[in-house]
C-alpha cells in the first residue's frame, strides 16, 4: 500500500515537474515570438515561399514516420494517413504557394460619397503571435494545416498538439522544429494542462480545432485577452436520402464517409434520414457495400481502423446499448471488443415519430464512431423540423434526383456546409470556406480563408483632397449634412 502511495505521490511530483517545465518554457518561447513577430511585419512574399518549400520538403521527408505513427496511435490503415493526413497538409501549402501573391496584396476599393478626394484600401497585416490547439482524429492534418495558414499570413505560432496520438504529436514536433526556428513556429506536447497553461496567454490569435465543449473554454479563455478566435468544432451532421436518390452509388459514399478512420471524423455523417419508401433498398445496399469494402471478417480487415483509444470505446459501446434500450433496432454489426478498441460497422435503425428513440444519448450526442442510426421518414417537413430542433450541425448531406427537395432542404436549414449527393468532400475545395456556424464553429479555414483567419484586415484611408474640413466645428452654415446622401454620409463619433 504504501508502495503504491509513493509511486502516486513519485508520479504526481513528475507531473508537476514536467508542467513547470512547460510553463517557463511556453513564458519563453512567447516572449521570443512576439520579438518575430514584429519583424515578420516585413516579411516579403518571397521570404514567405521559401520558408513554406522548406516545410513541404521535410514533410515530404518524413512521409514513412508519419504512416508509422498513424498506425501505432490507432491502426489508422496506410492509404488513409496518405490521402487524408498527408495528402490535405501537402495540398494545402501547394496551393497557398501558387496564390499567397494574390491573397497578400493590399485591395483598393473605391471612395464614397462621403469620403471623395481619398483613396483607401484593405491591408492584410499578419495578426501576430498564433495558438493552435489540435484534435486527435486526424492529428497531421489538423494541426499542420492551419500552420500553414498562419505562416502564410507572416505569423509566428505556438502549437499544442494531442495527447490522446502521443506518436503522431511526437513526429508533428519533430518536423516542425527540422522546418522553423524556434521563435517561428513550436510544439507544445502534453496533457490539457499544457493546454491550459498556452491559453493564459495574450495570443494575437488562437485557432482551435476539437470539441463544442472545449471550444466553450478556449473561447472563455480567449475573452480575458480579447484574442481573437477561429473555432472549428463539432457536432451531428444529417444526411437526409430522398426517394430519388439514386440508392446505390449513395450508400457507396455514405458508407465511405461514414466508416473512414472509423467513424472518427468531424464532417461524418453522423445520422440518416431514408424515406421510408426506400428505407429496405437503400440498406440493403449499405450492407452490400460494407461487404465490399471490408469483406466477412472485418475484425482482421488491415482497412479497418480502431477506435482511439478504450475509453471511447466504453463510451460509443454505451451509446449503442442506450439506442436498443430506447427501441433502437441493431439491424447491422454491433460486436464490440473493448481490449482491442474494436465496434464493428453498426446500423441501427429507429423512427422519426419515436420519442424514446429521438431523444436517446445517440440521437443526443455526436458519435464520432462506426454507428450509423439509420430513421424512415414519410414528411420531409418532420426532417427538417429535426434538423432546426437541433444544434446547427457542422455538415448537411443531401442525396437526392430532385432539385427542388435538396433547394427546399438548404433554403430551410443552416449548416456550416452542405454537399448535395456526396458527403465530405467540400472540405477538400481549397475555394469553399471551411467551417461551422454557431455551435459548430466560428470562423473558417482553408486557403484564402485560412489566411485570413489569421491576418488583420486592416483599413487604410490616404487623404488626396478631401473635404474634411466640411466637418469641423462651429456647427453653422457648411456644417453636418453637406456631404450628400446620409446613407452614404459618417455620422458616428
Ligand atoms: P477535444 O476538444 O477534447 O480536444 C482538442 C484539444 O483541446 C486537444 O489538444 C486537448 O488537449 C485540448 N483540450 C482538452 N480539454 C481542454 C481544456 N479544458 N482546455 C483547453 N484545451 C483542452 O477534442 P478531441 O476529442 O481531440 O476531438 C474530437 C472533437 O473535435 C469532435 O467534437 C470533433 O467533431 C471535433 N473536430 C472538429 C474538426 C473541425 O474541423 N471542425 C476537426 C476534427 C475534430
Amino acid at each position: 500500500m504504501s508502495n503504491i502511495a509513493t509511486n502516486l505521490e513519485a508520479k504526481e511530483l513528475n507531473t508537476n515537474n514536467a508542467l513547470s517545465m512547460s510553463v517557463a518554457k511556453i513564458d519563453q518561447i512567447f516572449k521570443q515570438q512576439q520579438e518575430k513577430a514584429i519583424s515578420l511585419r516585413l516579411s516579403t512574399l518571397e521570404q514567405r515561399r521559401e520558408i513554406l518549400k522548406r516545410f513541404l520538403m521535410v514533410v515530404e521527408r518524413h512521409q514513412p514516420d508519419i504512416i508509422e505513427a498513424g498506425k501505432k496511435d490507432f491502426n489508422k490503415p496506410e492509404s488513409e494517413t496518405l490521402v487524408a493526413e498527408i495528402f490535405p497538409v501537402v495540398h494545402e501549402i501547394k496551393h497557398t504557394l501558387k496564390h499567397l501573391k494574390k491573397w497578400m496584396k493590399a485591395k483598393p476599393v473605391p471612395a464614397t460619397k462621403a469620403t471623395l478626394g481619398t483613396k483607401s484600401k484593405i491591408v492584410y497585416e499578419p495578426k501576430g503571435v498564433s495558438l493552435i490547439i489540435s484534435p486527435w482524429n486526424y492529428p497531421f492534418n489538423l494541426t499542420l494545416g492551419p500552420l500553414v495558414s498562419s505562416i502564410a499570413a507572416g505569423n509566428t505560432a505556438m502549437i499544442k498538439s494531442s495527447e490522446l496520438t502521443p506518436n503522431m504529436s511526437r513526429v508533428i514536433a519533430k518536423i516542425v522544429k527540422e522546418a522553423f526556428d524556434e521563435d517561428h513556429a513550436t510544439v507544445f506536447e502534453g496533457e490539457v494542462d499544457v493546454s491550459l497553461a498556452l491559453l493564459e496567454k495574450p495570443f494575437d490569435h488562437i485557432f482551435f480545432t476539437g470539441s463544442p465543449q472545449v471550444g466553450k473554454s478556449v473561447m472563455a479563455a480567449a475573452a480575458k485577452n480579447l484574442s481573437s478566435v477561429t473555432l472549428e468544432l463539432g457536432g451531428k451532421s444529417p444526411v437526409v436520402v430522398d426517394k430519388s436518390a439514386n440508392l446505390k452509388k449513395s450508400a457507396g459514399k455514405i458508407t465511405w464517409g461514414k466508416f473512414v478512420n472509423n467513424g472518427q471524423t468531424c464532417v461524418a455523417p453522423d445520422y440518416l434520414f431514408v424515406h421510408e419508401d426506400v428505407a429496405e433498398e437503400f440498406v440493403d445496399h449499405m450492407k452490400a457495400t460494407l461487404v465490399t469494402f471490408y469483406g466477412d471478417n472485418v475484425k482482421d480487415n488491415e482497412d479497418y481502423g480502431r477506435i482511439v483509444n478504450e475509453r471511447h470505446t466504453q463510451r460509443i459501446k454505451g451509446l449503442i446499448e442506450d439506442a436498443v434500450q430506447h427501441g433502437g433496432k441493431i439491424i447491422c454489426g454491433g460486436d464490440v471488443n473493448i481490449c482491442d478498441c474494436f465496434i464493428a460497422p453498426t446500423l441501427i435503425s429507429g423512427k422519426l415519430a419515436d420519442e424514446g428513440f429521438i431523444n436517446c444519448t445517440l440521437m443526443q450526442e455526436e458519435i464520432f464512431g462506426p454507428v450509423l442510426p439509420i430513421i424512415t421518414y414519410r414528411d420531409l417537413d418532420e426532417v427538417v423540423n429535426h434538423i432546426n430542433r437541433n444544434h446547427k450541425p457542422l455538415a448537411l448531406y443531401i442525396y437526392s434526383e430532385t432539385n427542388d427537395v435538396s433547394e427546399n432542404i438548404l433554403c430551410r436549414t443552416s449548416s456550416g456546409g452542405a454537399c448535395v449527393n456526396t458527403n465530405m468532400v467540400h472540405l477538400l475545395q481549397s475555394n469553399l470556406p471551411f467551417g461551422g456556424v454557431n455551435n459548430s464553429g466560428l470562423g473558417s479555414s482553408h486557403g484564402e480563408f485560412g489566411f485570413k483567419a489569421f491576418s488583420h484586415e486592416r483599413s487604410v484611408l490616404e487623404d488626396k483632397l478631401t473635404a474634411t474640413a466640411l466637418m469641423y466645428p462651429p456647427y453653422t452654415g457648411t456644417g453636418s449634412g453637406t456631404l450628400g446622401d446620409p446613407q452614404d454620409t459618417y455620422t458616428g463619433t
